[in-house]
C-alpha cells in the first residue's frame, strides 16, 4: 500500500460539532468540540526515526515511510486526500486548579486510519503550529523534547504499557525559540514534529470544558460519541447506566495505567487533567522522567519542585484526584452522585490489589505467609537507605543464590551493582540491607519455586532497559550533531526492554556522576 491509496476515515469530525470559524486566530470556543487548522509548513523536512511495527500495523512499508511523501506529509506540508485537519477544545486542572479553556495549542489530528486488523488510529502532528489553542505560546516544539516524547512513547509501548504511540520524528530544519531555564536567556534551537498515533486523543478535559460552558448536550454528543468509538461494548446499554459503566471502565484502565508506572519507575511529572486519556493510555510525554535513585518523593519537573504534586509516590492519588474531577463534568448525564461516588471510593482498593500483586511479581514471590509480609512492607526502606537504582536492584534480585545469601557474610554485595557509592555505605545501613536480603532469600526458599520460572517472571515484569533521562540527553546530543546512530540503536534496544541484550550494556547502566546535575538528564522543564 501507497501512502496515497490509505482511506483517510474522520469519525471524529464527520460526527461531532466543529468550531464553525474557519481562520486561524487565538479564540474562546464555545458549543464545538474542535476548530479546523491548517498544519504549518516545516522550511526543511528530515525524517530522523520512524517506527517500523506501528507503520506496518497502518499498512505502510519501509520504502512508504522513506518516501519523500511521508516527509511532507507527516511534517504538516502536504495532506492526503481526505484528511480534514483540526485542533480540539478542551479545558483542564493544573496543578490542582482550573485553568479554563487550554486545547491542542500545538497538536493537529489529520484524520484516522483502519489499521491491518480492522481498528481505528487517528493521527496527530504534535510541533505543527499555532492553532486556536495556542494561547501565548508558537505552536511548535523543539527536537528535544519531541525526541524523548518519540523514544519514549515507543519503549512504553513494548514494556506493555498503555500508551500514545509515535509514528514519525521529523526535524523542520526551522528554529524555535526557547528559554530553557526560563531565567531570561531564550535561544533559538532545532525544531522537530512527532507523528502521534492513538485511538482517540480524548482527554478528561475535554469533558470538563462542557461543563464548565454548562453545555449538557455537547457533553452528551461527545461521552456517546466516545463511547461508541473507543468503548463499543458498552454502547447498547441503557442510560445512564451507559455512562456509569463508562466512568467505571475509564476508573480501571487508569488504575491499571498506574500501577504499570509505579512498576517501572515512570514518573509522568504533569498529570494535570488536560494530560489524562479517557481511555486510560500514557500521553503528553514532557517533563517526564524515570526513577534512577529510587526515591518515592522525585519529581523530574522543575515546574513541581515546590510542592512536588506529581512525585513518584503520589501518582496513584492524584489520578484519583483526575477522575474525581472527569466524575464531576459527567454528573449531568447521570443526575446523581452515588454511583460515581462508589467508582472513585473503588480506587484504593482496586490500585491496592493491583499493585500487591505488582511487588510480588517484582519480587518473584507467591502468596505471602504470616510473618512474610515485613518483605514487601520493608522494602522501600531498603531501596532508600542508600542510593539505589530501581531498575538496576530488581533485575540483580532475580539472578540472586538464596542458599549463598543466607550464608553470605555481606549479601549486600550481590546487589552492589545498584547502588551508586557503595564504598560509602555505612554499617549500619549495610546491616539493615543485609538482614532485607536474607529474609528474601529465606521466604524463597521456603516458597520453593522452579526456580528458572520464577527468574523468568521477574525479568518479564522487571525490565532491563528504560528510558533513562541522560540516555534521552546522550541521544539529542548526537541527533543535534546530525548523528541519529545512537538513537537507532537504542531504540533497537528498548523494543525488548525484558531481554538482556549482549552488547548493550551502556543502555542500562546507570546514571553517571556528570548527569547528576546536568539539565535534561536529572530535572526537566516544561520547555519543549
Ligand atoms: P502540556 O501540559 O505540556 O500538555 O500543555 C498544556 C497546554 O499548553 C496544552 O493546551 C498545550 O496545547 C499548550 N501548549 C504547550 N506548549 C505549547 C506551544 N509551544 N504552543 C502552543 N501551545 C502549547
Ligand atoms: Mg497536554
Amino acid at each position: 500500500m501507497s501512502l496515497t491509496s490509505l482511506t483517510i476515515e474522520n469519525d471524529f469530525v464527520d460526527s461531532l460539532p466543529a468550531d464553525p470559524i474557519r481562520e486561524n486566530y487565538l479564540r474562546e470556543v464555545q458549543g464545538a468540540l474542535y476548530s479546523f487548522v491548517e498544519p504549518s509548513r516545516a522550511g526543511q523536512p528530515a525524517l530522523l526515526a520512524y517506527s517500523e511495527e506501528l507503520a506496518e500495523e497502518l499498512g505502510l512499508t519501509t520504502s512508504d515511510c522513506e518516501s519523500d511523501e511521508f516527509l511532507q506529509v507527516f511534517s504538516g506540508n502536504s495532506m492526503i486526500e481526505g484528511m480534514k485537519p483540526f485542533a480540539m477544545c478542551y479545558g483542564g486542572h493544573q496543578f490542582g486548579n482550573w485553568a479554563g479553556q487550554l486545547g491542542d495549542g500545538r497538536a493537529i489530528t489529520l484524520g484516522e486510519i483502519r489499521t491491518q486488523n480492522g481498528s481505528r488510529l487517528a493521527l496527530q502532528l504534535k510541533g505543527a503550529g499555532r492553532t486556536p489553542y495556542s494561547r501565548s505560546a508558537d505552536g511548535l516544539a523543539v527536537l528535544r523534547s519531541s525526541l524523548r516524547e518519540f523514544v519514549c512513547s515507543e519503549a512504553m509501548h513494548h514494556l506493555g504499557i498503555p500508551t500514545t504511540r509515535a509514528l514519525s520524528l521529523i526535524g523542520t530544519g526551522d528554529a524555535v525559540i526557547r528559554d530553557v531555564l526560563y531565567d531570561g536567556h531564550p535561544a533559538p534551537e532545532p525544531g522537530a514534529v512527532v507523528c502521534r498515533v492513538s485511538p482517540t486523543f480524548v482527554r478528561f478535559g475535554n469533558f470538563e470544558i462542557c461543563i464548565a460552558q454548562r453545555d449538557v448536550k455537547l457533553l452528551k454528543q461527545l461521552t456517546d460519541h466516545t463511547i461508541s468509538s473507543v468503548y463499543p461494548t458498552l454502547a447498547k446499554q441503557a442510560e445512564p447506566q451507559k455512562y456509569v459503566e463508562f466512568f467505571e471502565e475509564v476508573v480501571d484502565r487508569t488504575v491499571d495505567m498506574v500501577v504499570h508506572w509505579m512498576r517501572v519507575g515512570f514518573v509522568h511529572g504533569v498529570m494535570n487533567t488536560d494530560n489524562m486519556s479517557i481511555l486510560g493510555l500514557t500521553i503528553d510525554y514532557g517533563p517526564y522522567g524515570w526513577l534512577e535513585s529510587y526515591d518515592p518523593d522525585w519529581t523530574p519537573n522543575t515546574t513541581d519542585a515546590g510542592t512536588k504534586r506529581y512525585r513518584y509516590g503520589q501518582q496513584p492519588w492524584i489520578a484519583q484526584w483526575n477522575l474525581l474531577q472527569l466524575a464531576n463534568a459527567l454528573v449531568p448525564l447521570i443526575r446523581e452522585t452515588k454511583p460515581l461516588e462508589d467508582a472513585l471510593n473503588n480506587f484504593p482498593a482496586l490500585y491496592q490489589r493491583r499493585w500487591e500483586q505488582t511487588v510480588r511479581a517484582k519480587l518473584g514471590l507467591e502468596e505471602l505467609g504470616d510473618g512474610e509480609v515485613s518483605i514487601v512492607n520493608d522494602l522501600e526502606d531498603v531501596l532508600t537507605t542508600v542510593e539505589t537504582d530501581m531498575t538496576l536492584f530488581f533485575r540483580a534480585l532475580a539472578k540472586l543464590d538464596s542458599a549463598a545469601t543466607l550464608t553470605a557474610e555481606d549479601p549486600a554485595i550481590f546487589v552492589e551493582i545498584a547502588h551508586y557509592a557503595p564504598a560509602s555505605i555505612t554499617a549500619k545501613r549495610r546491616e539493615k540491607i543485609n538482614r532485607w536480603l536474607r529474609n528474601y532469600a529465606a521466604v524463597i526458599m521456603r516458597q520453593n519455586r522452579d526456580a528458572a520460572t520464577r527468574i523468568d517472571h521477574m525479568n518479564a515484569t522487571n525490565p532491563l532497559y528504560v528510558p533513562r533521562n541522560y540516555l534521552a540527553q546522550l541521544a539529542i546530543d548526537e541527533v543535534e550533531k546530525g548523528n541519529s546512530t545512537y538513537l537507532t540503536d537504542w531504540l533497537n534496544v528498548l523494543k525488548k526492554p525484558y531481554e538482556e541484550q549482549v552488547g548493550y550494556d551502556q543502555f542500562a547502566a546507570k546514571r553517571p556522576e556528570w548527569a547528576r546535575t546536568r539539565v535534561g538528564c536529572s530535572m526537566l522543564s516544561c520547555s519543549s
